[in-house]
């Protein structure tokens, strides 16, 4: 069997793959919640991070399901800062927050330029702001919202996969010479930024899974990035299951997450997490499973190596 499906796999087959939207308000946002991460500094911090409703995102990669909670236009002026809102008035206080809006910030269609005054004067007491963004609109927008802000901004991009194949297959618009000039951008302007790398996209195997998640932690550091955080593959946006179903994508096991991380923090050139959320799916053992994704969470919180969970299922 071929590694690579006959069939194309452009934006218009990933879109006709999905099911139906979550419905949305565009005056609320469909999350918020607080956690604790590790910063560059070196101390633990509390973290608010809140999931606004936004326009969906203009691309369509192979693996995202971040569309479900999207809008189709563009919101209202005044809508971002409305969800701000809400949702500051909710969380406990934190030191650092991100703002997630499954796609691109700096993306006009998503967060309105005009609103950025009032977000970053509802971010005044932060010390540190992240934001995600695909490459294409890292440029002018980053460095204003950068400007306004009290605290220092982090932006988060999805490098994915380094694997040469992968990537272009991802649908993702994307080059690893683009990655490399955004992060460079951002760093000549002394904007942070984070890589997320994906654990065992499709039509790689778990060994290659882990390989090339390696090689792209590698990739990103050598970029300038100060974070990554590796994101175990999850289907369910329809496009994963299809490709699941015809044997060419698997979900990674929580023993590959791990790997991935202790050669990543290892290699002591930046910070790296492993993203925690929805876990349990990627353990097959109900056994260990806890004691797993708690010595995770203190991998990512001290970033020293610990003793490996034995189970005897
Ligand atoms: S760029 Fe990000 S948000 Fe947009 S489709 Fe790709 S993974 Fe999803
Ligand atoms: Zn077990």
């Amino acid at each position: 069997m071929s590694r690579f499906p006959g069939f194309r796999m452009d934006g218009r087959w990933i879109r006709s793959m999905r099911g139906e939207k979550v419905p949305v308000d565009p005056f609320l946002p469909y999350g918020w919640f607080n956690e604790r991460e590790r910063t560059l500094s070196g101390d633990v911090k509390e973290v608010s991070a809140i999931l606004l409703t936004n326009r969906e995102c203009p691309y369509s990669c192979l693996m995202c399901d971040l569309w479900k909670h999207t809008t189709s236009e563009t919101v209202p002026v005044g809508a971002i800062p409305s969800q701000i809102k809400y949702a500051l008035e909710k969380l406990s206080p934190a030191t650092s927050l991100k703002l997630f809006n499954s796609g691109s910030f700096f993306d006009p269609g998503a967060i309105p330029v005009e609103d950025y005054p009032q977000i970053a004067s509802l971010l005044a007491g932060f010390e540190n702001v992240l934001v995600e963004s695909h490459t294409a609109f890292i440029g002018e927008e980053a460095l204003e919202f950068s400007r306004m802000l009290n605290g220092r901004l982090q932006v988060a991009i999805g490098l994915e996969s380094v694997h040469p194949e992968v990537l272009p297959r991802l649908n993702k618009g994307m080059t690893l010479d683009g990655f490399k000039k955004a992060v460079g951008f951002l760093q000549t302007n002394r904007i942070s930024a984070r890589a997320f790398i994906l654990l065992r996209p499709p039509f790689l195997s778990e060994e290659e899974g882990v390989e090339w998640a390696c090689k792209s932690i590698d990739f990103a550091f050598s970029c300038g990035v100060d974070i990554c955080s590796v994101i175990p593959v999850r289907s369910g946006n329809g496009a994963l299951d299809r490709l699941a179903d015809e044997g060419f994508f698997q979900e990674p096991s929580i023993q590959s997450l791990e790997r991935v991380i202790a050669y990543g923090i290892g290699l002591q050139k930046g910070l790296v997490f492993a993203d925690l959320w929805d876990l349990e799916r990627f353990s097959g053992c109900k056994h260990c499973f806890e004691s797993r994704k708690e010595r995770l969470n203190q991998i990512n919180l001290t970033q020293e190596h610990m003793k490996p969970v034995e189970c005897s299922y």
